[in-house]
C-alpha cells in the first residue's frame, strides 16, 4: 500500500492557530491582546468545555465579558492567534460553574461530542483542555511542595519558593498504539480488557517508561500483553490524547510468532482477525452484539483501517 492512497483526519490535530510562542514572555504584548476587542477565552470547568445549551457548537466569552461572567480575568492560558483572533483559555474553579453563564449554555466532556463539531474546534478544545489540566495537576512544586505560579501566558509554571525555583512547563505522556501483523502477513492482532465497553475490541497500547525507545516499548508491551515477539517496527502518525495528557504515537510491528502466552493479564480476550473478519466487526453505537471497533475518533480505529485497506 502506499500511504498516498489512504488519508484519514486525526481528531484533536489540525490546531489552526499560529502558537505564537515568541511572544509568551512578554507580558506587555500578552495583556494588550488578553484586553483587546478581539479576545477570546474558552472558560474550562472540572475538565468540561462550555457548549451551547441547544446546540451542538462550542463556546467563547469576548473579552470585555470575563470579569462579569467568569468573576476574574488573571493569569489566563495564551493558546495563539488565528485569522487576528487571539485565543485564550481559562479554568474555572469552584464546585459549580459560574452562575451568570448558566442561562448561555452547558458545560459538557468534550470526547462525547466531538463528532458534532468540526474538526478545528476539536483541536482547539482539545489543546485548551490539556493546557487547563497540566495547570491544575501542576499548583504546588513537585519538588519542594510550595505552591506555584504561572508565567509565560501560561506556558511555565515557577515554584514561589526563591531557594528551590524549580520551573515546570507543560507536558505530554507519551503512549505507543501498535498494530501487529501475523507472521502470515493476512492477520492483525486485537485484544479486549474487561474495563472496556461491551464488545469493544483494540490494538496494543502502553506508556513509555523512562530509559525505553520507542521501539523498545512496542515490543516490551505486546510481548507482555500477548507473548508475542516483534520486528520491523514502523512509526506511522501521532495523535493527542488530552484525557489527561497523553500522546498517542502509532505504529505497525511484525510479529515473529502466532501462539499467545501473555505475561500479563491486562487483556481478557487476544485474537487474530482477518481484513474480512473485520469488517464484520460493529460501532460501538449500533446497539448490536458481537464484536466492535474502537471508535472513529481515535488512532486505534486510524490503524486498523489503514490495514484492512491496505493489501
Ligand atoms: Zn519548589
Amino acid at each position: 500500500m502506499h500511504d498516498d492512497q489512504f488519508s484519514w483526519h486525526l481528531t484533536y490535530t489540525g490546531v489552526s492557530l499560529d502558537r505564537a510562542a515568541e511572544i509568551r514572555p512578554s507580558s506587555d504584548q500578552i495583556e494588550k491582546m488578553q484586553f483587546s476587542d478581539k479576545a477570546r477565552v474558552l472558560p474550562v470547568w472540572n475538565g468540561m468545555h462550555f457548549f451551547e445549551k441547544d446546540g451542538v457548537e462550542p463556546l467563547w466569552i469576548a473579552s470585555a465579558e470575563v470579569e462579569s461572567l467568569l468573576g476574574q480575568y488573571t493569569n489566563p492560558i495564551f493558546l495563539g492567534v488565528g485569522e487576528d483572533i487571539p485565543w485564550f483559555t481559562l479554568p474555572l474553579m469552584g464546585e459549580a460553574p459560574p452562575a451568570a453563564l448558566a442561562s448561555d449554555g452547558v458545560f459538557e466532556l468534550l470526547h462525547p461530542r466531538v463528532g458534532s463539531i468540526h474538526a478545528e474546534q476539536a483541536a482547539l478544545l482539545s489543546y485548551a483542555r490539556g493546557m487547563v489540566l497540566w495547570h491544575l495537576n501542576h499548583l504546588h512544586c513537585g519538588r519542594c511542595g510550595a505552591i506555584t505560579e504561572s508565567h509565560d501566558a501560561g506556558h511555565v509554571r515557577s515554584c514561589t519558593n526563591e531557594s528551590c525555583g524549580h520551573r515546570m512547563f507543560p507536558r505530554t505522556d507519551p503512549a505507543v498504539i501498535t498494530l501487529v501483523v501475523h507472521p502470515d502477513g493476512d492477520k492483525c492482532l486485537l485484544g479486549r480488557q474487561s474495563r472496556w465497553p461491551d464488545g469493544m475490541y483494540s490494538v496494543v497500547a502502553g506508556f513509555v517508561e523512562p530509559g525505553e525507545s520507542l521501539e523498545e516499548c512496542v515490543k516490551r508491551e505486546v510481548k507482555e500483553e500477548t507473548g508475542i515477539e516483534t520486528n520491523d517496527i514502523r512509526y506511522i502518525a501521532s495523535q493527542p490524547w488530552p484525557f489527561p495528557s497523553s500522546l498517542m504515537l502509532g505504529f505497525t510491528a511484525q510479529a515473529l510468532n502466532a501462539e499467545f502466552d501473555p505475561g500479563d493479564d491486562e487483556l481478557d480476550d487476544i485474537r487474530w482477525v482477518t481484513r474480512t473478519e473485520l469488517s464484520t466487526y460493529g460501532e460501538m453505537s449500533d446497539g448490536t452484539e458481537g464484536p466492535k471497533l474502537p471508535n472513529s475518533f481515535s488512532i486505534a480505529r486510524m490503524l486498523l483501517e489503514r490495514w484492512r485497506f491496505s493489501e
